[in-house]
């Protein structure tokens, strides 16, 4: 039996209205709230909010349960975990899990050699760890990053952030050092060229005009890229685009580093997005579906790269023992079953949007690998005008049919469920989908 999502009059109810009024009270002012879901419980795709609702989740929690909500061996570990041990500090003293983890990661990420792995609590701090430890590897004070790029809101993270004016305002200054250049955002091309044709002229651009005349390549510290643009829209860029990229820092001797806090651990049918380009990064930042829900953030860079000596970087909670407990776990369901299942369901999900994209033409753009899809909305597509009103609107209604989405970019829609996600689960979003483009903009 395929279950729908289950929707009482009026929503909000009457308990998430009295919660969301203390929120308001109590609660910092600076979170967005997209809709007004008030989460009791969830299981897997389902969501129970505090009246009895139920809502099918197609954002996992910002792209972080990778395994479906309260997995039960997921749990099952946290609980035994954390009979055992709660916190001691992986930073002064050692512990099974951070080292059981640690030797985990190392090796599944891509890249041949030895590894080591700094672990801290969010994608933030493992942005700001690599964006630090670049420095002090090479020392070396500049550093390339992306327009469109999100790599999370600490002051390190932020400089490096370009993604929406809001997350800056009133901020600055922030870290020096930073350029931001264009990514490959084909549909929308910064530079009006066209792929293949344009034979990526935007990576060609940073050789020919940057390094010519402003940003000495010698003084580049890192180069630092999301595989596929999160936050900035689910941008994939072309398949070449992270060898070029890459084949250039090496030749200055600028170190490759990515974000894969939002692409990584299965979302997009492999371990790392990075595998369907083809390249071998030289620092890596994760967090997000790492630990199914639990706060963890690693950093995995070679042995020779992360080189830096006792109490150059550490944090008390990093690597917390039932975080990395549920990372252990998380990562044996990734390679059982669910980066296969995201690969084949993503390829079923991309299917069909790409169906309903033959009837709305306000859908202008389908994208994505795996599970981590996009929809950008257009009013035209022939001049590509961003709908950012019906990419809202869109959003709200399906929250009130009981389908839960989130936005990106200026005018994209994320699918990004868990990677338990079923057919029949692909099948109910399609359809509460088709039903609210329909109203909004059929
Ligand atoms: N990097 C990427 C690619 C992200 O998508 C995010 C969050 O959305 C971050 C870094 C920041 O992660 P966190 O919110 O855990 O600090």
């Amino acid at each position: 039996m395929i279950k729908s999502p289950l929707i009482q009059k009026p929503l909000p109810g009457p308990k998430a209205l009295k919660l969301i009024d203390q929120d308001r009270i109590y609660v910092s002012p600076s979170y967005t709230r997209y809709y007004p879901l008030v989460v009791e419980k969830a299981k897997g795709l389902w969501v129970n909010d505090v009246d009895g609702n139920i809502f099918l989740d197609f954002t996992a929690g910002i792209a972080v349960c990778a395994t479906g909500h309260c997995h039960p061996r997921v749990v099952k570990a946290v609980k035994e975990q954390a009979d055992r041990l709660l916190h001691m500090s992986g930073t002064d003293f050692y512990y099974r899990a951070q080292i059981a983890l640690a030797k985990k990661l190392s090796s599944i990420t891509p890249g041949e050699g030895g590894k080591k792995v700094y672990f801290g609590n969010s994608g933030a701090e493992a942005v700001e760890a690599a964006f630090k430890l670049a420095r002090w590897h090479t020392k070396r004070e500049l550093n390339l990053a992306f327009y469109g790029a999100f790599h999370g809101r600490t002051m390190g993270a932020l400089s490096l952030t370009a993604s929406k004016t809001i997350q800056k305002k009133h901020y600055n200054p922030l870290v020096p050092g930073i350029t931001h250049i264009p990514y490959a955002y084909c549909y929308r091309c910064p530079y009006n060229l066209q792929y293949p044709e344009c034979e990526l002229g935007c990576v060609q651009w940073i050789e020919d005009t940057l390094f010519r005349t402003t940003i000495p390549p010698e003084e580049v510290a890192a180069i630092i890229v999301e595989p596929i643009q999160g936050e900035g829209g689910y941008i994939v860029p072309p398949p070449e685009f992270h060898k070029k990229l890459n084949s250039l820092a090496k030749k200055y001797g600028i170190l490759y580093v990515t974000d894969e806090v939002q692409s990584g651990m299965g979302r997009t049918g492999k371990m790392f997005a990075m595998e369907h380009f083809d390249v071998d990064p030289d620092i890596i930042a994760l967090a997000k579906g790492i630990a199914s829900g639990m706060p963890l953030g690693a950093l995995i860079a070679g042995t020779e790269i992360m080189n830096w000596e006792a109490g150059s970087h550490a944090s008390t909670f990093g690597g917390n023992p039932v975080s990395c407990q549920a990372a252990l776990v998380t990562i044996e369901l990734l390679e059982e079953e669910l980066m296969k299942n995201a690969a084949d369901q993503g390829d079923y999900l991309m299917a069909g949007l790409r169906e309903l994209q033959q009837s709305y033409e306000c859908m202008g753009d389908v994208r994505g690998k795996g599970l981590m899809v996009g929809v950008e909305l257009v009013k035209d597509r022939e001049t590509k005008e961003p709908a950012r009103t019906w990419r809202d609107e869109i959003i709200q209604n399906a929250f009130y049919k009981g389908l839960l989405l989130l936005g990106c970019g200026e005018n994209t829609i994320r699918f990004s469920p868990p990677l338990t996600v079923t057919a029949g689960e692909i099948d109910t979003c399609l359809s509460i989908f088709d039903n609210v483009v329909k109203e909004i903009a059929g």
